[in-house]
């Protein structure tokens, strides 16, 4: 039986389903009228669609309104989608906009309350309360990552220390005198503090008192949780968001560590066959869509997240009766097309993971020299393993590509790097880099 620790909002987390549903149908009716009087964009997509407010009677009759996509966000930028005027905004945050021009999201006074709330659920999901000292590492500034970690310490009334990422060594020093409990990180952030912290010569267990940490804003898979469990000493929950929607605090893992608990009474989600767009039942993966339920400045119908998970609604052990989703599988977008094949970066971290030689660093390549897809996995060599020489590392190269082979039915060159050798980044990792464009 897994921990028990007291739910944050225990009337709403615990709310009995049909109630949860009624609480939240009002909500939706609330935000498509809010949307459709409020911003064009909408008024466009209904009109479109030839559907008005009021047709939503039930949940299920959201199936009949378009959905919101990101080119929507962009071809408004930046203020377009907001449903109140600029004066009522009292925070912006964007994201990176890596894939192209920035997404903005804004927030009302009341809709930084509701992240605050959201925030401090997802610290009390994992048993983080008054008292704890949490080490926030996630980047501040546009970036959602950062401040809503920091306003959900404060609606917990922990003490929170805005380390923000880089200076590495820095933040173990202050991991080690400030005494931090709880680290929020990206996991692949996480590891380079571990590393750091080995390099430092400090044992986790007796030099560090960390004992939960908070992970997400990119995928991971779980052999990446327990190599960050092992390397700290704590225990790794997965937590999920994305700026659109409100950043950090969407859903997040409970002790029982099977699926991220979403906060559906501000965020309606459904799966949808990402090809057709038909809505899927429970427990059938596809692309996750979020319709906000709150949210003033910046709501949003059925947005499609390109994520690809799975909603499973049965009441979990922890006593929480809002749906869970599954750890990200990746995204509709990530997926590489490899000669025909369908390759998921995902797959491709698990075999590397499985080889204990190899440390939790790397990046794949795709390139197409003369009409043929290449893929090329960089991985980098444990210590231990780079010190037996080459012949040695021939050999694991072929042991991994073999692996790989194995696993994504396709084949793949495997270049082994010497310790350090792959960047790290204090950030989201880039851990594909598909050059079949350039
Ligand atoms: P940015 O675009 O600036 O990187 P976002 O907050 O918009 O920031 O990124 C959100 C995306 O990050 C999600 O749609 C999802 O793809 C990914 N993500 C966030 N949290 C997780 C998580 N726990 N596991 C896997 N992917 C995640
Ligand atoms: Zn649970």
């Amino acid at each position: 039986m897994a921990k028990k620790y007291p739910v944050w909002n225990e009337e709403i987390e615990t709310m009995p389903r049909n109630e949860l549903q009624k609480l939240q149908l009002k909500r939706m009716q609330e935000t498509v009228e809010r949307v459709y009087s409020r911003v064009p964009l909408y008024k466009k997509l209904f009109d479109g669609a030839g559907v008005k407010p009021a047709d939503l009677k039930s949940l299920d009759d959201l199936a009949k309104f378009p959905f919101t996509v990101k080119q929507d966000l962009r071809d408004n930028y930046p203020f377009g989608p907001f449903a109140v005027p600029l004066k009522e905004v009292s925070q912006i945050h964007a994201t990176s906009g890596t894939t192209g021009k920035m997404t903005v999201t804004g927030y009302t006074k009341n809709d930084m309350k509701i992240w605050a709330e959201v925030m401090a659920r997802v610290y009390a999901a994992g048993g983080t309360k008054k008292g704890d000292v949490i080490h926030n590492a996630y980047g501040y500034g546009l970036f959602t990552g950062g401040l809503g970690f920091h306003i959900g310490a404060h609606e917990i009334g922990a003490t929170v220390i805005p380390v923000s990422g880089g200076l590495t060594q820095r933040q173990v020093t202050i991991m080690q005198d400030f005494g931090s409990t709880v680290l929020t990180a990206t996991p692949s952030y996480a590891l380079v503090l571990a590393e750091a912290v080995e390099e430092a010569g400090l044992d986790p267990k007796k030099d560090l008192k960390l004992r939960v940490g908070f992970f997400g804003a990119e995928p991971w898979t779980d052999k990446m949780r327990e190599e960050i469990e092992k390397r700290l000493s704590l225990e790794a929950y997965d937590i999920f968001g994305l700026a659109e929607i409100t950043g950090p605090g969407v859903s997040v893992e409970c002790p029982a560590h099977n699926g991220l608990h979403i906060a559906e009474d501000h965020f309606y989600p459904e799966i949808i066959d990402p090809s057709s767009g038909e809505p899927l039942p429970y427990d059938t993966p596809g692309e996750l869509v979020f319709t906000t339920l709150t949210r003033e400045a910046f709501p949003l119908l059925r947005y499609r997240t390109r994520d690809r998970t799975v909603l499973h609604a049965e009441k979990c052990d922890c006593g929480r009766t809002v749906v869970r989703m599954g750890k990200i599988m990746g995204r509709t977008d990530d997926m590489l097309i490899i000669r025909g094949v369908n390759v998921f970066p995902s797959q491709i971290e698990d075999v590397l993971l499985s080889f204990a030689e190899l440390s939790p660093h790397y990046i794949i390549y795709v390139d197409r020299p003369k009409d043929m897809d290449v893929l090329t996995v960089e991985v980098e060599a444990s210590e231990k393993l780079f010190n037996q020489g080459r012949d040695t590392l021939k050999d694991m190269e072929g042991r991994v590509k073999k692996g790989l082979a194995e696993a994504l039915f396709v084949s793949c060159g495997v270049n082994i790097k010497e310790p350090l050798g792959i960047q790290r980044s204090a950030g989201k990792a880039v851990r594909v880099v598909d050059r079949r464009e350039l």
